[in-house]
């Protein structure tokens, strides 16, 4: 009984100097200024961030051009991250007219960058969250009823040239603008990188196209609710 008590004294002993030790070893380096230990610490946003490594999963982007809306990023996807629609080109080849990937629900997870079959999914070595060190790429908060709202490309380009500006040089216009669109406290952080509708009249065709699906399916849904229903075997005659 004594015995495994001192036993379990020295266990503890051992980790506790263990720990101190490499504690000491990166405070010895941090004070000399060596090492990698110096590089934990960094003053943000005097010193942004910087690559970590070649295997960071940093930004999800995706290559749009290549995609083919075929949604298979969005059935790997185990917390439903993306909004996608997709039209044909004038070569009737699809493409996507819009992607939205809501990075504040991602787990980083990799799995959609695995299933993407062309590759337009990637994870970018990079990290850096604040919009002005993006240049095409930018990122914003919207709150649930704004997150169904679609953007036309000039919507897109606006929002890139806004996001560029500090708040106080805002004009009372603008500032309403981004509100009705993004909302800061939003709980979604939307990863939108330049894509919008390609054109207005491809906008209007897609839009009546899912129009159309969704009468389509509520007309059947009504006819099989007036179909009259057999009667029940064994039922009264
Ligand atoms: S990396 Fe993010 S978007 Fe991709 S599958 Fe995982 S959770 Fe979904
Ligand atoms: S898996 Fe790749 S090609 Fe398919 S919709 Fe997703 S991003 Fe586009």
């Amino acid at each position: 009984m004594i015995l495994a008590w001192v036993n379990d004294l020295c266990d503890s002993l051992q980790s506790f100097v263990g720990g101190l030790r490499t504690t000491g070893h990166f405070l010895l380096e941090n004070l000399r200024g060596e090492g990698g230990a110096t590089a934990i610490t960094r003053q943000y946003p005097a010193e942004p961030a910087e690559r970590v490594g070649d295997r960071q999963r940093g930004h999800l982007v995706n290559d749009a051009p290549r995609c083919i809306v075929c949604h298979a990023c969005d059935k790997a996807c185990p917390v439903d991250c993306f909004k996608m629609d997709g039209e044909r080109d004038a070569n009737n080849k699809m493409r996507a007219s819009r992607f939205d990937i809501d990075l504040s629900k991602c787990i980083y997870c990799g799995l959609c960058v695995r299933a993407c079959p062309t590759d337009s999914l990637s994870m970018t070595a990079d990290f850096e969250l604040d919009p002005r060190q993006h240049g095409q790429r930018y990122l914003f908060t919207r709150n649930s009823s704004q997150i169904d709202q679609h953007f036309e490309a000039a919507d897109v380009a606006r929002l890139h040239e806004l996001s560029g500006k500090a708040a106080p040089e805002l004009t009372a216009d603008e500032r309403q603008w981004l509100h009705e669109r993004i909302d800061p406290k939003g709980q979604h952080l939307i990863g939108m990188f330049g894509l919008g509708y390609y054109t207005a009249e491809e906008k209007a065709r897609v839009d009546a196209e899912r129009e159309a699906k969704k009468k389509q399916k509520d007309a059947a849904a009504a006819a099989a609710r007036q179909k009259p229903q057999p009667p029940a075997a064994g039922g009264p005659a």
